[in-house]
């Protein structure tokens, strides 16, 4: 007997509660996940229309106790059913239970409290505005004439920026409202971050230039092939930064809606910044909606229920725009694929970027991926073929991409510099400030791990069966969060003998420290983890840089991501192989991205840029071919890597995560699901690593551990996670214990 799990309206909350039917013999075939039923319901079984969510051949119930499905409502695909078929697929493909699966993928309704927001709206043809500022150029009405400025190139302007930054005066609204040049509109608060960065966007298409179009004409090309077996490949746009990718997605979107169609575009949530989402606002008006980690639920419901009901027809978000309820999806771009942040921390631990591509065969709709630095998954899918690689290699305008120098820091230690700035760098910040420009120091520290290094040779201490960094733990222990492996702490080089050797501990409060010792007179800014914790601080750090009321920016990663600052002609990064030791196996891959990104920065404006790389790895291909920004060097060198130590994308890695508060109960459990694993006779080519201290082993008083599996079919792993799961479930010795799936 097969039964079905149904929910029966996914507009009340209780998305938890699902029933059981039978599903009728002569029904078997026409019942799938996120098929439309209609069930007796309630007192007086009433007929309702209800989700099948799960389909199984057991039940808990007795089947004397449930009724049977009495009809399959065939033509009536909607889109929250196809919504639960995505998460039937990411629940197989991920390892998740169906009501986490569920949740992720369904608008849950909310009442929309709305937290009103005040914008000024131009009213205006921009011509008109002109002339006023021609009229009003002279000295005395400096608020207005910044007003005007910013809405000769804004449609509209958020109340706050208008207020705080522009100096809007009462008076100034005055005039602009007797005048007919703009006016005050409440909206619905968008929770966008405007740092008021020059605003460049003009209303009308801009020609693309011959690079461009040929980009774009072979991506119509691949969208127009339709493949009788149904095989849609996604493209991965692969253009250098500021080679106008942007301007080709949007050029594609236009072609998608002309065919009355809709279009979700995913972008990095650190990215959505009001000045991207404006350049598509600017484009395509008010058929845009955007969703935002900042927006109440009540708020992000309102932008699903207006992309549903067709109020609207792109969505710009994060990750979890994704699911975003379009009843006839033509296309999905994710900007930047490579970002870590398209991956889920939460069951299910989805990428957007392989759901993305399922949702677009589910619904016949396109994926376009775009990177300066894709990712190795997508760039060797590529190479396969099972992607079409199209590729825009020159940066828009007359600029090239900066020069970068690496600095050796092993010579600096050995000739007696202990500072964390080198003296090619101290010498190119004074050289820097000294002709009026600004600079970016930045640290790629990246997750927890904590390596260690020597400061006199560079040698990192890894797993000698990993191939990755040990990481450095108070009990004066050295561990691999593969493996399991542990080694007393060194306390003098392998390599070398130099008793130099640790972690690097420096933080971005030490580096301000140091720049104000050596350039006293200079204004610096700090972005990190603690000077952006209270709302509002990133973008006011931002927007300060951008109107250069400071001369350095020092931060982490977040200040290498996608800003343009015309004025800033040199980058450094501080310590090239942070990155590198981190991260696990995907370190040199994050280095890569980071340093090739941080170059980018530089020369964004009309002024000639450079970067500089201190390392102590000067001869890592993953730092040597960002100075050059050669990605095929480092993919080939890269995927040799993988290849040889079978990570992914060269075969599958499923990490098995169990938490408990009690330490040894969970040590035993792992321990146990090794066993059993071995029990199962597994094929030969079944790899069984650990169970070791997960990267982050303890939080709020909850332990971690991890047992990675290794195979080249991701099939074998599903199976496997299939009996682990039974076992899991029977076994009372798992009761006190969470166990999460994570695809590497
Ligand atoms: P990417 O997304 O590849 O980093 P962008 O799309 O942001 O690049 O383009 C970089 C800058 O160059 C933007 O300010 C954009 O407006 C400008 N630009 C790119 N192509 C053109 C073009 N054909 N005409 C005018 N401006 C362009
Ligand atoms: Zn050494
Ligand atoms: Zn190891």
């Amino acid at each position: 007997m097969l039964y079905a799990q149904v929910i029966v309206d996914i507009s009340q909350e209780a998305l938890d509660h699902t029933f059981s039917y039978i599903v009728p013999e002569e029904m078997t075939g026409a019942v799938f996940i996120g098929a439309v039923v209609r069930i007796p319901f309630g007192r007086g079984d009433r007929e309702r229309k209800g989700y099948v969510v799960d389909l199984s051949d057991t039940c808990t119930l007795p089947p004397q106790m449930l009724k049977e499905i009495r009809e399959v409502c065939t033509r009536e695909s909607t889109g929250d059913g196809r919504l639960i078929a995505l998460a039937g697929w990411m629940k197989e493909t991920y390892g998740s239970t169906m009501f986490q699966a569920s949740r992720t993928v369904l608008p849950v309704r909310e009442k929309v409290e709305t937290r009103q927001a005040r914008i000024l709206v131009r009213l205006a043809d921009p011509q008109v505005i002109t002339e006023q500022l021609e009229k009003y150029s002279s000295s005395r009405y400096r608020a207005r004439t910044r007003i005007l400025q910013a809405l000769l190139t804004q449609e509209s302007i958020p109340w706050a920026a208008a207020s705080r930054e522009l100096g809007m005066t009462p008076g100034v609204l005055t005039y602009l409202t007797e005048n007919g040049l703009a006016e005050v509109r409440t909206e619905i608060s968008q929770g966008l971050i405007d740092y008021g960065g020059q605003e460049t966007k003009k209303n009308t298409a801009p020609e693309l230039t011959e690079n461009q179009r040929a980009a774009l004409n072979q991506i119509l090309e691949e969208f127009a092939v339709t493949d009788p077996r149904g095989l849609r490949r996604p493209v991965l746009l692969q253009g250098v930064t500021g080679s106008g990718k942007t301007l080709i997605y949007m050029e594609v979107i236009e072609r998608v809606l002309a065919a009355g169609r809709q279009v979700i575009v995913l972008i990095p949530e650190i990215a959505l910044t009001y000045q991207t989402v404006n350049r598509f606002y600017a484009r395509f008006g008010s058929r845009v909606s955007v969703l935002n980690s900042r927006m109440s639920r009540g708020e992000r419901y309102e932008q699903l229920r207006r992309a549903r009901d067709g109020e609207s027809s792109v969505m710009v978000g994060p990750r979890s725009a994704l699911f975003t309820p379009f009843p006839d999806l033509g296309l999905i771009i994710i900007d930047e694929e490579h970002e870590t942040t398209y991956k889920s921390e939460q069951s299910p631990r989805y990428h957007a970027r392989e759901t993305a591509v399922q949702r677009a065969l589910m619904e016949d709709a396109r994926v376009l991926l775009g990177s300066a630095t894709p990712s190795l998954e997508a760039y060797s899918r590529a190479m396969e073929g099972t992607y079409r690689l199209v590729r825009m290699d020159a940066r828009y305008g007359v600029f090239t991409l900066p020069p970068v120098k690496i600095v050796d820091m092993r010579q600096e230690f050995r000739k007696g510099n202990r500072s964390i700035l080198s003296r090619t760098l101290q010498q190119e910040l004074a050289d820097c400030l000294e002709h009026g420009n600004q600079a970016m120091l930045f640290l790629n520290r990246r997750g927890y791990a904590a390596f260690v290094s020597c400061r006199n040779c560079g040698e990192v201490i890894k797993c000698p069966h990993c191939d990755v960094a040990l990481s450095e733990h108070n009990n004066g222990r050295m561990i691999c969060h593969y493996c399991g492996y542990e080694t007393p702490r060194l306390t003098v080089c392998p390599v070398c003998g130099s008793p130099h050797i640790g972690g690097f501990k420096a933080g971005t409060q030490q580096v301000e420290k140091t720049v104000r010792d050596l350039l006293p007179q200079s204004r610096i800014l700090r972005m990190d983890y603690d000077t952006t914790r209270t709302k509002g601080s990133y973008e006011k750090i931002l927007s300060s840089f951008a109107r250069h009321e400071a001369d350095i920016l020092i931060g982490t990663q977040m200040i290498v991501k996608g800003h343009d600052f015309p004025d800033v002609t040199l980058v450094g990064a501080l310590a090239a192989d942070l990155s590198l030791g981190s991260d696990g196996f995907r370190g040199a891959e994050r280095t890569y991205q980071l340093l090739a990104q941080a170059a980018g920065r530089a020369g964004r404006g009309s002024k000639e840029g450079k970067a500089l790389f201190q390392t102590y790895h000067p001869e890592h291909y993953s730092i040597r071919a960002a100075a050059r920004q050669d990605y095929e060097a480092f993919y080939n060198e890269e995927m040799s890597f993988r290849s040889l130590m079978d990570y992914p994308p060269a075969a599958h890695l499923m990490a098995v995560l169990g938490s408990c508060a009690d330490q040894d109960q969970l040590t035993l459990a792992m321990n146990c699901l090794r066993m059993f694993i071995g029990k199962l006779h597994p094929p030969a080519s079944l790899h069984v690593i650990g169970p070791a201290p997960a990267a982050v082993e303890k939080v709020r008083d909850v332990y971690y551990r991890v047992l990675y599996l290794k195979h080249a079919q991701a099939s074998a792993l599903d199976a496997v996670r299939e009996r682990l799961d039974r076992y899991i479930a029977m076994n009372e010795g798992f009761e006190d214990i969470t166990i999460q799936y994570d695809m590497q």
